[in-house]
């Protein structure tokens, strides 16, 4: 089991990985379908990583399952965005949208939160853990769901929240799962 930090690096490499393939489709040296192909190359390899980190050794089925969980939840959204792109939404000369689609083609990688944190809660399993608690970082400033994950004490391991499960935070989540 690596450490967090190799997440952030995961992400940040993910990050940047998204925003260059989307740039070259808004520049015409990426067709759509394309862009979609390798866009999901990309996320489910970068899935694959996160997990490996949290992993004990290799990638067992269970590991698998989680990614391809995850995965298939951020795959209905990319073609939500596809399609948003598709229809222009991302046009300068129509309404101004919230997120460029550089911007959110980037958002993705904060989804490896969750893989990672789901993984790592297995391999704590494995360990022989049997309880987490569940805190919010007080310095942070917390989504609505993180305030209701939170366990106020020891519970068992398979009640906890992971980290990026439904959460406005995602990525940036600053909660903290210990266990025992
Ligand atoms: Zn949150
Ligand atoms: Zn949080």
């Amino acid at each position: 089991m690596l450490t967090s930090s190799s997440l952030q690096r995961e992400t940040a490499q993910t990050t940047v990985k998204l925003r260059r393939l989307t740039s070259e489709l808004r520049t015409d040296r990426l067709p759509l379908e394309q862009w979609q192909s390798r866009f999901t190359d990309t996320l489910r390899a970068a899935h694959l990583s996160a997990a490996e980190i949290a992993a004990d050794g290799t990638l067992t089925p269970p590991y698998e399952a989680i990614v391809d969980e995850v995965l298939a939840e951020e795959l209905d959204y990319l073609s939500k965005f596809a399609d948003d792109l598709a229809s222009g939404q991302y046009d300068e000369e129509v309404s101004p949208v919230r997120y460029t689609a550089l911007e959110r083609a980037g958002l993705y990688a904060a989804a490896l939160a969750l893989t990672y944190s789901r993984a790592t809660i297995l391999t704590r399993q494995s360990q022989g853990h049997t309880q987490a608690w569940r805190r919010l970082n007080a310095l942070a400033r917390s989504c609505k769901q993180c305030v209701e994950y939170q366990t106020f004490g020891w519970v068992g391991i398979d009640e906890v929240v992971a980290i990026g499960h439904r959460c406005a935070c995602r990525g940036r989540c600053k909660c903290h799962i210990s266990f025992r």
